[in-house]
């Protein structure tokens, strides 16, 4: 499914052949579980060295690192809020991340960029407003940033990769 350079896939993203992907991080930048894990798995252990000295991430803000030993050229990590029922200002941070990791992609020139379904496994935010949130987001990238080529969402089952579609679906 696409739509004006944003497209739903379903799969592993640390084996996305794109500019950029995106790490749905804690705060500490020191890895974790779920796709965090994974990236840090297939990235190789440089990527830990390389987080160390960039002092963790606030919520609803991302930094950039090397890809290391993935096919993507780079790393953006971001930080996604922990569902507390919407009334914490879950909206506003999750908004930012994919705001803030568009825009630092962007300024390094990244053409191409693929988002995991930032908090939508242990952080727990309900799968149909984060997608809501992550199609707005992303095309209104898309519409911003000329150099932006492609942003590709990613679920890792199909589950998520069908509200993703629904959402991507539901904004043309
Ligand atoms: P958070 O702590 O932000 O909730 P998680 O890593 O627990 O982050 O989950 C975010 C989403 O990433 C979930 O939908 C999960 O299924 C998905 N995920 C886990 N591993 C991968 C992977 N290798 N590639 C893409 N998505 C993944």
């Amino acid at each position: 499914m696409n739509a004006k350079g944003l497209s739903v896939w379903v799969g592993d993203i640390t084996t996305l052949d794109v500019d950029a992907i995106v790490n749905a991080a804690n705060n500490s930048l020191l890895g974790g579980g779920g796709v965090d894990g994974a990236i840090h798995r297939a990235a190789g252990p440089a990527l830990l060295e390389y987080c160390r000295t960039l002092g963790g991430c606030d919520t609803g803000d991302a930094k950039m690192s090397p890809g290391f030993d993935l096919p993507a050229r780079w790393i953006i990590h971001t930080v996604g809020p922990v569902w507390h029922g919407g009334l914490s200002g879950e909206p506003e941070l999750l908004h930012a991340c994919y705001a803030r990791s568009c825009q630092l992609g962007v300024d390094a020139g990244a053409r191409s960029i693929a988002f995991p379904a930032i908090s939508c496994g242990v952080y727990g935010y309900p799968p149909a407003a984060a997608a809501r949130i992550a199609v707005d987001e992303c095309l209104r990238a898309l519409r911003n940033f000329g150099t932006l080529e492609t942003v590709r969402l990613v679920a890792f089952d199909e589950t998520m990769g069908n509200v993703l579609k629904k959402a991507l679906a539901e904004s043309c």
